[in-house]
């Protein structure tokens, strides 16, 4: 009659150990997160970047310049994510060509309920994947997980995102572009000094990066 609960108590002991393992590593990268933005070495050392010096920059929208966009139908999951014709091999041209990439989007659905934090990341961590298999390479993402009534000061456009870039990186704002699908995305951009170019739908990223290089 013991051995049943023996074992029990050694089996909830193995688990515990692993949920105090993994939390522990959770702590470890929280407290170098924190740590990144209390320390300047620290910062220096999580975000070499910013101390290069200044790199021309492409920012990219991702719904509409990456991925189709379908009216009222948001990519919550990595099925239904579709890249647009021509991006993959813009976005490898664009780093070809010496520029930084940095993806900036909205996306209200994760607060909106319909996708969480997790789903968000795995889809950009295949998107990711997929850029690079096709000789490309994203620095960063910055998503906005807010619903336009909370206020936000990510939301494009809003600024909070290109500033939350700039914490890490070194942008060249004379040599920079942003391109979006939206005439909205022309004021972030205004406001932050980067030239702007209108992008949708398939190839839309091709061309606007014929433009960009020349
Ligand atoms: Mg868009």
């Amino acid at each position: 009659m013991t051995w049943p609960s023996v074992h029990d108590a050694s089996f909830t002991d193995q688990t515990e150990d692993a949920r105090d393992a993994s939390l522990a590593d959770r702590n470890e990268d929280a407290r170098d997160a924190s740590f990144a933005d209390h320390n300047e070495d620290a910062r220096e050392a999580a975000f070499p970047g910013k101390h290069e010096s200044p790199r021309k920059t492409v920012f990219l929208d991702r719904d509409g310049v990456i991925n189709r966009l379908e009216r009222g139908n948001y990519v919550t999951s990595w099925e239904r994510f579709q890249f647009l014709r021509g991006v993959l091999d813009a976005i490898a041209r664009l780093h070809n060509a010496g520029f930084m990439i940095i993806v900036i989007t909205n996306q209200s659905a994760v607060n909106r309920g319909l996708m969480t934090s997790d789903d968000l990341e795995d889809i950009h961590s295949r998107m990711l994947a997929e850029i690079e298999e096709a000789g490309g390479r994203v620095e960063a993402v910055y998503h906005c997980p807010h619903r336009p009534d909370e206020n936000c000061q990510c939301r494009k456009p809003e600024t909070g995102m290109f500033d939350r870039a700039n914490e890490k990186f070194n942008v060249d704002y004379d040599n920079s572009w942003f391109v979006g699908d939206f005439e909205s995305d022309r004021k972030v951009a205004e406001k932050m000094g980067l030239r702007f170019i209108l992008a949708k739908g398939d190839n839309g990223l091709r061309k606007a990066v014929s433009e960009i290089i020349g």
